[in-house]
């Protein structure tokens, strides 16, 4: 069991469950990929300013990871490029999601998509010790024929590998959730796990929309709930997830400054919640640090990563065997769960 005083936050056994693995490339990774790209036009095209005006400015960005992760080549680049990144911040379990229809432009299939990025995913899991799931992601600005085709990725692909749910991600201002809804009924009558992103650039009205029309009980993000008090009382009651990423939210322009971000507030409000990255390369930001700020701005001690990493377990879409072998990793740092 780890000291409180002596404790080194890198070491600390951690879950992340939102985690976009074409957002987290590593500029030696893109040197892998394109050995042209130098450090300069790596941070420039790349790794976001510190912070953008709008989600909107923010998205731009991720459309330069889509450009270099059109080959099976670089899809797999990625996800050993990730696994490094969350072997060094002492990830033990994570879900990484990713977009399938986004890879198609050089020739490739979805299904190749998803059957490349789960091998390379089960390969890495094998090599780091680190338990994952992936999390296939239809986007706002898709169609509902899209949407559905992703659905249908995520039922056939978790039949032979580590794919696990269906998400949506992108501007949730510009595009409500009705074309994708049959998508989320196709996923959730499978038995397999939805998750939805809401409450970022939305507000809380965007996370009753995905808790009433989708039925999940996983929001990405969701920090904008903490503006509705009644909205607050049913997370709480329902025992509603959160996937809380407090440096892109910062990035994005949804919370002014670090100490306001309301992930304390959420915690203390007694909402479940779980500490993600996000985008590793456009925030260019590690989970330790995270973990870091949370502990300097809110004074967060190791019961309080205790409980968020087992509120992420809780919520996490994982088996039983993985479930019991990460919660035995979080005992033997932080101690047996409290009573
Ligand atoms: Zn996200």
């Amino acid at each position: 069991m780890i000291a409180e005083e002596s404790a080194d936050l890198t070491a600390l056994p951690k879950i992340e469950l939102h985690s976009h693995l074409d957002c987290c490339l590593s500029h030696d990774a893109v040197r892998r990929i394109d050995p042209g790209v130098s450090r300069e036009r790596y941070e420039a095209l790349f790794a976001g300013p510190s912070r953008c005006a709008s989600l909107t400015e923010f998205l731009t960005y991720t459309l330069n990871y889509r450009a270099m992760l059109q080959t099976e080549r670089a899809l797999r680049i990625a996800v050993e490029d990730v696994f490094a990144q969350m072997a060094a911040d002492g990830v033990v379990y994570a879900e990484l999601r990713f977009a399938p229809l986004v890879h198609l432009r050089e020739g490739l299939s979805a299904d190749r998509v998803v059957r490349c990025v789960a091998e390379e995913t089960t390969r890495q899991s094998e090599a780091t010790g680190i338990d994952a799931g992936l999390i296939l992601c239809t986007l706002r600005d898709h169609d509902a024929a899209q949407s559905l085709a992703t659905a249908r990725l995520v039922e056939r692909h978790s039949r032979t590998g580590p794919v696990v749910a269906l998400d949506i991600a992108g501007d949730e201002i510009a595009h409500p959730l009705d074309p994708h809804l049959p998508a989320f009924d196709l996923v959730r009558e499978a038995g397999l796990g939805v998750t939805v992103h809401a409450g970022e650039a939305g507000g809380p009205e965007s996370v009753r929309e995905a808790l009433d029309r989708t039925g999940t009980r996983r929001i990405g993000h969701g920090v904008r709930s903490v503006e509705d008090p009644a909205l607050l009382d049913r997370l709480r009651n329902d025992g509603v997830h959160l996937e809380v990423c407090p440096a892109s939210n910062l990035q994005t322009a949804v919370v002014p400054a670090p100490e306001r971000h309301p992930v304390d507030r959420l915690r203390r409000a007694g909402v479940r919640l779980g500490i993600s990255t996000d985008t590793r390369g456009v925030t260019n930001v590690r989970l330790t640090q995270e973990y870091e700020r949370l502990r300097d701005l809110f004074g967060w001690t190791l019961a309080d990563f205790h409980a968020v990493n087992r509120d992420a377990l809780a919520a996490a879409f994982a088996d039983d065997p993985v479930r019991r072998r990460v919660g035995r990793a979080l005992d033997a740092a932080y101690g047996p769960p409290p009573a």
